[in-house]
């Protein structure tokens, strides 16, 4: 295995990303940045950004590109991104986003984009069961019957159903997805930095399978 890597995680919400990528990130050792974690932290700290953004997050849309764009670069810029790489989790998002990183990223190029592939109506029950700390962001997976909030091991802190994983908000997501960020796989295919990641079966068993296709790609020859 080589450390440092450039990386992006595309997938429907839901495909289990974001777990995903932190293990991916402890593996190359490479900083996970996720734009839904950069504007929930906003949201909390009731920055200006964080009005913005809560608005549009409860009903289920995206934040505007521009503003986007420029978190990202302002994060990429930064020493570890810079020196290691990255795993990007939730960005690009539009066609747009993914044309403005590949200016930001002229001079040193994604390796790899991974699209972690899990059919819409299995998400919309992962995504129904998701639970994550307010604190730390572990997520968790709720039984049919378990309504109340509890208490993360990893940090002691609340575990609770997202306010944008309601049924309405959900389904937005998933039509923005279909409509704005599908399109992500034919413009990077055509790039020949694709590979898709067959996202269905246990966590160990993708985590596997997302680590050979960074590796297969970053093979010389
Ligand atoms: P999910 O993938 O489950 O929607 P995320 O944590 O990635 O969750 O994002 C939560 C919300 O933050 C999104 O629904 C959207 O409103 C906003 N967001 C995150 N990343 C972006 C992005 N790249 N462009 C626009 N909006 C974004």
């Amino acid at each position: 295995m080589i450390p440092g890597a450039r990386l992006i995680l595309l997938g429907r919400q839901g495909a289990g990303k974001g777990t995903q990528c932190v293990r991916i990130s402890r593996h190359f050792v490479v900083p996970h940045i996720s734009t839904g974690d950069i504007l929930r932290a906003a949201v909390r700290e009731r920055t200006e950004l964080g009005a913005i953004a809560k608005r549009v997050m409860d009903a289920g849309g995206l934040v505007g590109d521009e503003i986007m764009v420029g978190l990202v670069k302002e994060r990429l810029n930064r020493d570890d991104a810079r020196t290691r790489g990255y795993i990007l989790d939730g960005f690009p998002r539009t066609v747009g986003q993914a044309v403005a990183l590949d200016e930001i990223t002229a001079s040193r190029p994604i390796d790899v984009v991974l699209d972690l592939d899990v059919p819409r109506l299995l998400v919309l029950e992962r995504i129904t069961a998701r639970r994550v700390c307010r604190d730390c962001g572990t997520n968790y997976v709720a039984d049919h019957h378990e309504r109340s909030p509890w208490i993360c091991e990893v940090c002691g802190g609340e575990v609770m159903q997202r306010d944008d994983d309601t049924t309405e908000a959900i389904n937005c997501r998933l039509d923005l997805y279909e409509e704005q960020t599908s399109p992500l796989i034919e413009f990077y295919g055509r790039h020949g930095r694709l590979a898709v990641i067959d996202g269905v079966g246990s966590p160990d068993d993708v985590f596997v399978r997302l680590i050979t296709a960074v590796d297969d790609a970053r093979r010389p020859g």
